[in-house]
């Protein structure tokens, strides 16, 4: 279990829009951060919080994925195992070759928040394309993956800006098949949730990732307003776990040139060792915790990972 249950949930900076809007009030276009003391919605789906090692005085929010019980871990290794003994080397890098479609979906409010501009949605397919390719650190791994936009569709309607009626909302939604990414922009506790690719089968529905709008390039969450929340659901979206998953064990996420870590990492802590096994903290991978600014790769072994789940569920 890599979420400590006893650790208070991490409080949220909501924006002042946000506040008014919870006030039934019509919500100015001030992007002014408040910080509001809320607990977190406990998801109906298998999702919840996280409970979060630093927060700060700013607040903030946190990324968010299904929770995965180590028995769980372990049954999805041997499934995808047994999948992939059935693949060819040859099928495997065609399953990743084609580029993956984007279905963004803007879950705006009747008030027009949350609206984003065709320009940032473009700004995130690029900040993906960026990550997956290895294009910001040189030891980064390019994994493949490409992205291209095959839709923008916009609803405004307040409880599926709030990600109310979630599941039902993206049933009503989803576009493509299991290859697709569906990204919902929401606004939310959140910054974002993922579904797992082991998962679609079972519940093609509701399939993609939900992204807190003002994540992306240009929006107004302090630290996290890069665009690389989408990214880093995007990696759960094919199969990564947190590099903290499992804590401080060999199995930890899965992934070996991930070295283990006890606990979600907040900020850029340079140096940052929270576990006696070897190896730093991976502080500027996807798939850890830090601020945007500081995520620049993911590792061969994430893009190895990712190439099997790929083709394992979703080729
Ligand atoms: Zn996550």
């Amino acid at each position: 279990m890599r979420t400590p249950r006893h650790a208070a949930l991490r409080l949220l900076a909501l924006t002042a829009a946000t506040a008014t809007a919870f006030a039934l009030v019509p919500a100015p276009t001030s992007s002014a951060a408040v910080p509001l003391e809320r607990k977190g919605h406990v998801e109906q789906e298998c999702y919840e919080p996280h409970a979060d090692v630093a927060t700060s005085a700013r607040g903030g929010q946190v990324h968010d994925h299904r929770e995965i019980s180590a028995a769980e871990q372990r049954a999805v290794e041997l499934r995808t195992e047994r999948i992939l003994s059935r693949t060819s080397a040859r099928q495997q890098r065609a399953a990743v070759a084609a580029p993956i479609p984007v279905y963004v979906h803007v879950m705006a409010a009747k008030n027009g928040a949350g609206n984003v501009t065709d320009a940032q949605v473009a700004q995130q397919v690029a900040v993906l394309n960026e990550g997956f390719g290895g294009q910001e650190n040189a030891a980064a791994a390019n994994t493949g993956f490409t992205f291209t936009l095959a839709g923008t569709d916009r609803f405004f309607n307040d409880t599926w800006h709030r990600d109310g009626s979630s599941a039902k909302y993206r049933k009503a939604t989803r576009l493509g098949g299991a290859n697709a990414l569906n990204i919902w922009l929401v606004d939310f506790n959140y910054l974002g949730i993922a579904t797992f690719p082991w998962d679609y089968a079972r519940n093609p529905g509701v399939d993609g990732i939900r992204v807190q709008f003002s994540s992306l390039p240009g929006g107004s969450t302090a630290n996290y307003d890069q665009g690389k929340t989408a990214t880093h659901e995007a990696g759960h979206w094919l199969g990564l776990y947190h590099t903290f998953q499992g804590g401080c064990t060999a199995t930890n996420d899965e992934v070996g040139d991930t070295p283990a870590q006890s606990s979600p990492t907040s900020g850029c802590p340079a140096g940052r060792d929270s576990c006696t096994l070897p190896g730093l903290d991976p502080i500027h991978n996807y798939m850890d915790y830090s601020f945007d600014a500081c995520y620049d790769q993911f590792t061969p072994g994430q893009s190895t990972r990712a190439n099997q789940m790929f083709t394992a569920y979703r080729g």
